[in-house]
Formats: C-alpha cells, sequence, structure tokens
C-alpha cells in the first residue's frame, strides 16, 4: 500500500475502529471484508449507580458472559470493552481472535442474537494492535480529555477473573475434540 493512499484514510477508523464523525468522515473508512478482530458496538451499558462495588460486579458478569461466549468460537486473544462516554465508542467490545476464521464464526453468531432485550450487531474492526488504540493516560491516572476522548479508555475486569477465565479457556484448548 503507497503512503499517498494513506493520506486518505481516517487514522481514528482505523486505529481506534471508530471515529467521532462516523459515516459522515470526510476521511476513508472502508470496512474490512475480513479480520480477526470483531467489534459490537455499544454493548456494554453501563447501570447508574455510585458504587464502585457494584459497578465492577456488573462489569466483571458482562466481561465473563461475553468472553465465554465468543470464546467458544475460537482462541479469544483479547477482549476489550471501553468506557469512554462519547457514542461512537461508549460501551463497545473489541474481541480479537487467533485467526480470521474464528472471528468470522463469531460475528455470524452475535449478530443472530440479543443481549438484554436489544439485538446485538457487530461487524469486522481493521483494529489488532491495541497498544495504538489505548489511552494509557486513563490507564495510569486521569486522561486530560475525559470521557469525550478518542482513544479507548479500557475498562478493566477484576484480575482474579481475567486470570480465571484465560486458564479455562486454556484448559479447554488442550483437551481433545468429542
Ligand atoms: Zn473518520
Ligand atoms: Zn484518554
Amino acid at each position: 500500500m503507497s503512503s499517498y493512499e494513506d493520506r486518505d484514510k481516517c487514522h481514528f477508523y482505523y486505529k481506534i475502529g471508530a471515529c467521532r464523525h462516523g459515516d459522515r468522515c470526510s476521511k476513508k473508512h472502508i470496512r474490512p471484508t475480513s479480520s480477526a478482530t470483531v467489534l459490537v458496538p455499544n454493548m456494554y451499558w453501563k447501570p447508574s449507580s455510585d458504587d464502585s462495588q457494584t459497578l465492577q460486579a456488573d462489569f466483571d458478569a458482562f466481561f465473563e458472559d461475553v468472553y465465554m461466549e465468543a470464546a467458544r468460537f475460537g482462541e479469544l486473544q483479547t477482549m476489550v470493552v471501553c468506557e469512554n462516554k462519547n457514542d461512537h465508542l461508549n460501551g463497545n467490545v473489541y474481541l480479537k481472535f487467533s485467526h480470521p476464521k474464528e472471528a468470522h464464526a463469531a460475528k455470524d453468531s452475535f449478530n443472530t442474537r440479543w443481549y438484554n432485550e436489544r439485538p446485538l450487531y457487530c461487524e469486522f474492526s481493521h483494529v489488532t494492535d491495541f497498544r495504538e488504540a489505548v489511552c494509557r493516560k486513563h490507564d495510569v491516572q486521569s486522561c486530560e480529555r475525559g470521557d469525550e476522548c478518542n482513544f479507548m479508555h479500557v475498562q478493566r475486569p477484576s484480575q482474579q477473573l481475567l486470570h480465571e477465565l484465560e486458564q479455562a479457556q486454556f484448559c479447554q484448548k488442550k483437551q481433545p475434540k468429542s
């Protein structure tokens, strides 16, 4: 790909998977026809609560649900959920598999499903390197761009849960298929 073409591409769409201008962006958003990453836009809705324990428990339950469902289709390498407040990132779920074939299967299945009484919609995403997409400031302190930041503000599951989910996936893989 030549660098001339790159000038027309929307960096946000390609790096973060979503851009605040959406379809009206003046730069190009070309949807991939295949990818190892599936994006489910606006999937997680935070409950209205000020209690951090309630919020974490709700998020952990959500994370586990989606992780387990996605892992049925292949090796789930990364699951990222955004907690930005801007519409194009709010509650976005990114599921990166080890192979596009697995992502295909997951996407096809998710697109026929409902979650929390809403039909799911998902698409392939260009994002495969999350280091480029994640706002590091949000992880270490607060980001000066706040909730409207255009980089991913990642909501983290509890360490223990993530560890358990990764272990479960690892064990499942080692079992012979019946
Ligand atoms: Zn754009
Ligand atoms: Zn930020």
